[in-house]
């Protein structure tokens, strides 16, 4: 077996934790569907749709009108239909949710926003290794930049921690250089919950590594899959991850110790 195509998420999989991305992307276990997922999935599509309407309609009400019709779209699929245990708590989850997702309009002003495109389902050969993954949105400024935006619905690590968290965006400006031949001069990453909003500049020494790393992890990911070795690596992710209860180095009697797992 090998590898045919790589997302950014199981990239970062596999650099925090092998075994982390052997669950996922080798054995496809199925991860429990949670209230947080169904946020993030609801307030990405309305985020999406808030910029198919004309610019000075971009408001909070409209918003919030985009969340709850998302919301009546997707509650009766397969995904989502046991989430919640009454309607009370469903409603109670609503509300919350959309008071995050209002602090949207704190980090952005959308009517100044000019979306180039949003959603993007992107694969890329970078020569020898095939890229797969969607790019939240990727905007032209004025002056004919690109700059490049992942919408978070969770809580934003402290500034410390933050540079891991632009991998994936790093890489998904590597796409887009590759395919627009242009480097986009910003990479943002905007946390609904707090809210937070975090920047990167890009230059292309910065991709130009990244390509090699890329290159590097598909060869340890091809070595891991030849040798069947995924080694777990604990650290402060555990305490999310859906697969504890099977993951190996929680199952010896003395749990593992706890290492630093920043990418
Ligand atoms: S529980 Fe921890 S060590 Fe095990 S797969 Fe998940 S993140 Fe990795």
């Amino acid at each position: 077996m090998s590898l045919e195509t790589l997302s950014p998420s199981r990239a970062s999989d596999f650099k925090v934790c092998p075994q982390l991305f052997k669950f996922r992307a080798i054995d496809r276990l199925p991860e429990p569907t949670t209230v947080y997922q169904a946020r993030g999935t609801t307030a990405h599509l309305a985020l999406e749709r808030l910029y198919d309407l004309p610019a000075p309609q971009r408001t909070p009400d409209a918003l919030a009108a985009l969340f709850r019709g998302a919301w009546t779209e997707m509650r009766g699929s397969e995904e989502f239909a046991c989430l919640f245990e009454s309607a009370e708590e469903e409603r109670r989850w609503g509300i919350e949710s959309l008071t995050v997702l209002l602090n949207y309009f704190t980090l952005e002003d959308p009517t100044m926003v000019a979306p180039l495109d949003r959603e993007l389902d992107m694969l890329e050969d970078l020569g020898g290794i095939t890229i797969r993954g969607i790019l939240d949105r990727i905007d032209e400024l004025p002056d004919g930049n690109l700059v490049i935006t992942d919408y978070k619905s969770g809580k934003a690590p402290p500034e410390r921690y933050a540079p891991p968290a632009f991998f994936a965006l790093k890489i998904y400006a590597l796409l887009i250089k590759k395919q627009l031949g242009r480097t986009p001069v910003e990479v943002r990453l905007l946390y609904l919950n707090g809210p937070t909003m975090y920047r990167m500049p890009i230059e292309d020494r910065q991709l130009d590594a990244m390509d090699r790393q890329l290159r590097a992890l598909w060869t340890a990911i091809d070595r891991a899959i030849d040798r069947d070795q995924f080694p777990p690596r604990p650290g402060r992710l555990c305490d999310w991850c859906s697969f504890k209860d099977v993951c190996p180095a929680w199952q010896q009697e003395d749990v593992p110790a706890l290492q630093t797992s920043e990418a």
